[in-house]
């Protein structure tokens, strides 16, 4: 993603900036805001809650970000212990989601399989967290992919991926819900 910014020779940043986006190894925004700090690059920010994604996490990282106390009222600047737990709720965050993908649905439109990505991922993930529910989860996503692509119709043809914010590795994805349920 670095790469990528300073390679498109633009002068502003538009970046997914969260926490948790900070920390992830494909977003890479908080290398990525280094570099546009370093080149005096503007910086435009979007989707503060990850699609809303982040308006529900994981009890543990609930936990790990009591400990940081609202501070959009004055916006002083975090402090160290704060930034510690932030980047250590992230951390418990990225684990126990199997697939990131926040539901914005850019992908969808574009692919030529109608595989309906978000809804799949979605559901994968319920499934990952508790495999036991398989039973359930298996005929939801039969009912999901009457009339449209399922995981297994993907061609690879990576319009999907061209277009994620999350630079989610989405044919890989693909084929392990197609491994799961398919
Ligand atoms: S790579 Fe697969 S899921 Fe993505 S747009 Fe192409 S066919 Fe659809
Ligand atoms: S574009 Fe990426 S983040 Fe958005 S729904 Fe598709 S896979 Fe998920």
């Amino acid at each position: 993603m670095v790469d990528a910014f300073l390679a498109s020779g633009q002068n502003y940043f538009d970046t997914a900036w969260t926490y948790m986006d900070g920390e992830s190894d494909s977003v890479q925004s908080r290398k990525c805001l280094e570099v546009a700090e370093e080149f005096g690059k503007k910086v435009i920010v979007m989707e503060p809650v990850k699609g809303g994604m982040l308006a529900n996490v994981p009890e543990e990282a609930s936990e790990i970000l009591a400990q940081v106390e609202d501070n959009l009222s004055d916006f002083v600047p975090l402090s160290k212990a704060e930034d510690m737990a932030l980047k250590k709720a992230a951390r418990v965050i990225l684990d126990k989601t199997a697939i990131p993908c926040t539901g914005c649905s850019y992908c969808v439109s574009g692919c030529p399989q109608r595989v309906w990505i978000p809804k799949y991922f979605k559901l994968y993930n319920e499934y990952a967290a508790k495999p036991d529910d398989k039973w359930k989860v298996q005929p939801e996503y039969k009912k999901m992919t009457e009339g449209r692509g399922a995981a297994k119709d993907c061609i690879g043809c990576g319009a999907c991926e061209s277009v994620c914010p999350q630079h989610l590795p989405i044919i890989e994805h693909l084929k392990k819900v197609s491994e799961a349920l398919d």
